[in-house]
């Protein structure tokens, strides 16, 4: 269990979860105003392939492969009317590059026999597709428009422990403690303004708490709430309001 910055927010007094987690994300929704999905897609099949893709290798890298197999590519069918070892070279630079083609084409193959050809935006059906986790389905279902859940990945499992929002460690406990105090029409945009903060504040290694704009809300920050409060941060660190931007 990861150690607990729950318990941490109440010793520092910096209100419980429910309280804190309204000016979180407002606020890092103003910091980070671009925050959202860095896949480049033009269609709902173009948004599961990339996200299928994804696994194991960045965004930039998925974008550069699909720009070219995104022109190739563009229904169900034509993934299954190639050889799997041409897929296989297609996506080669993705990295897992079998195990991606085995899931890409069971996955079509079961949109042309199951969904018509299109993609499910339910969460119980997109998890039937082979190859698509929980945490692809919650993906595509958000990008949809139709969150059902909490993505949760190593940015979002990392800032919500040391934001003190959870005290688990598995991403499914995690996404759950989420979904009880995140309110649900954040749901979507939640994980997208996580991921940029920790992207470009909350490093793993190195966050920068000094320059961060919930430093008085978070219980793992390194820097002293009374410094906050008179540092050339604390212009930017507002005592929490609940005012949502969007
Ligand atoms: S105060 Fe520090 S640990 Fe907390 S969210 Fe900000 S950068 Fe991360």
């Amino acid at each position: 269990m990861a150690r607990s910055y729950v318990h941490e927010a109440r010793r520092r007094g910096l209100g419980r979860r429910r309280e804190r987690i309204e000016p979180i994300i407002a606020r890092i929704a103003e910091e980070h105003a671009d925050a959202q999905i860095a896949l480049r897609f033009r269609s709902d099949l173009e948004l599961i392939v990339s996200v299928m893709l994804s696994a194991q290798t960045t965004d930039t890298n998925v974008n550069r492969v699909t720009a070219a197999l995104f022109e190739k590519y563009r229904t169900p069918g034509d993934y299954l009317a190639v050889a799997p070892e041409e897929l296989e070279r297609d996506i080669y630079a993705t990295g897992f590059f079998r195990q991606k083609a085995k899931a890409i084409r069971g996955t079509m193959r079961m949109l042309v026999e199951q969904f018509n050809g299109e993609v499910p935006s339910r969460l119980d059906e997109l998890v039937k597709l082979p190859g698509v986790a929980r945490k692809t389905a919650n993906v595509v279902a958000s990008e949809l428009g139709h969150a059902q859940g909490i993505v949760v990945d190593t940015h979002v499992r990392r800032l919500s422990q040391r934001l003190g929002l959870t005290r688990q460690d598995d991403p499914v406990k995690i996404e759950r403690d989420l979904q009880r105090i995140v309110p649900r029409p954040d749901w979507a945009r939640f994980p997208h303004l996580l991921i940029w903060h920790g992207r470009r504040v909350c490093d793993a290694r190195r966050p920068r708490c000094e320059a961060c704009v919930v430093g008085d809300l978070c219980p793992s920050s390194r820097v002293a709430l009374p410094e906050l409060r008179s540092s050339g941060a604390s212009g930017r660190v507002r005592a929490g309001t609940g005012s949502s931007r969007r």
